[in-house]
């Protein structure tokens, strides 16, 4: 169940934007020279419209940096009064909440950790009630969409309607090439189930590392996202925090200046007739594909049939195993994607077994 949510286009809170919405600054805020020499930097790029920094920083382990805390504030402050930037932090608790209220941040958002857990992200929600502060949502750290919207409604049902979601990706299971690996079907999930809400991509925490930070944007775009929240230390060998992934501002710029931003409709009626014309295509394509499969289940459930006929089982691994070799050969002889192609008659075996064994009962 989702209740589609009261969510303002970024539009209304920077009026000034031309897609996308583009956030960076450092992991965490580290000294005031830091803080002001890197926004002066970032500011001198048109395009980024939100400098951010971490001053409580969540981190896996006690012991490690953990945030200069409540000073980084005024540091915020300054840069937004020294460069027009916008500035903004992450919030873990009703306390930061507040205290990044009352010092006037822009945009607060919600941690991976935090959006994981309904009593902070409640404990947050409360404290924000009656402003109309920026607030955006990163996805929890475990690929469950309904969690993530639900810290969404926490923090709408508060009256915020400046809402964003932030994808930063998933904690992997075994090694990947990601440090938070991406999953574009749950973000999909939540953009179909969530139409209005922006959405945006901290591809910094998805790569954990510098070289895979332009592929994972570029894939952002193509997805649809509305922007970027990215990582930029002054200089990230020294960097306090998550040293591998930040990137230089005069790299950073270099980045963006090889991503092409996509839209979602071209500007263009020629464009939307060939679109058109593919699609008819397609649209014909997947009802022969239906037909053919509705016609292999007829056929499904006459073998059905005379197995019971013979007592013989609805599954036979032999066959099973004989036909997935065949098939996935076939496809990948045919230009298909290996493990699609597994997928797909998995899930077409699976029904046909199912579809045998209610036969015989
Ligand atoms: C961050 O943005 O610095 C951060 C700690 O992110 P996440 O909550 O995605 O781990
Ligand atoms: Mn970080």
């Amino acid at each position: 169940m989702v209740t589609e949510l009261n969510i303002n286009p970024i539009k209304k809170w920077l009026p000034q934007i031309n897609n996308p919405l583009l956030i960076a600054g450092p992991c965490s805020l580290e000294s005031e020279e830091q803080v002001i020499s890197t926004a002066k930097l970032l500011a001198a790029d048109p395009r980024i419209f939100v400098f951010r920094g971490g001053v409580w920083k969540p981190r896996t382990r006690p012991g490690s940096f953990e945030g200069v805390g409540s000073i980084g504030l005024n540091w915020l402050r300054m840069v937004k009064e020294e460069t027009g930037l916008r500035v903004g932090t992450e919030v873990a608790n009703a306390q930061h909440t507040e205290e990044a209220l009352k010092a006037g941040i822009d945009v607060l958002w919600v941690g991976a950790r935090s959006t994981a857990s309904p009593f902070v992200v409640q404990e947050i929600a409360d404290v924000l009630k009656g402003t109309d502060t920026v607030v955006m949502v990163k996805n929890p750290v475990n690929p469950d969409v309904q969690l993530w919207i639900g810290a969404l409604e926490r923090i709408n049902q508060a009256g915020i309607k400046n809402l964003v979601a932030i994808h930063r990706g998933f904690t992997p299971f075994s090694d990947t090439l990601y440090r938070n690996y991406p999953n574009w079907k749950t973000v999909i999930e939540l953009k179909r189930l969530l139409p209005k809400l922006p959405i945006i991509c901290d591809p910094s925490h998805i790569a954990g590392k510098r070289e895979l930070l332009y592929t994972i944007s570029q894939k952002a775009f193509d997805m649809g996202m509305d922007g970027l929240m990215i990582e930029s230390h002054l200089d990230p060998s020294c960097a306090l925090s998550d040293k591998e992934q930040q990137l230089k501002p005069a790299d950073l710029k270099l980045l963006l200046d090889r991503l092409v931003i996509r839209h979602e409709n071209a500007n263009n009626p020629g464009f939307d007739n060939q679109l058109d014309l593919l699609r008819s295509r397609i649209d014909a394509l997947d009802k022969e594909l239906l037909e053919v499969l509705s016609s292999r289940l007829e056929i499904v459930k006459e073998i059905g049939k005379y197995k019971k006929e013979n007592n013989v089982t609805a599954l036979q691994i032999n066959r099973w195993t004989e036909l997935m070799d065949n098939r996935v050969k076939m496809g990948t002889d045919m230009n298909l994607n290996e493990t699609f192609t597994k997928i797909l008659f998995q899930l077409i075996h699976e029904d046909s077994v199912r579809m045998q064994t209610e036969i015989m009962d």
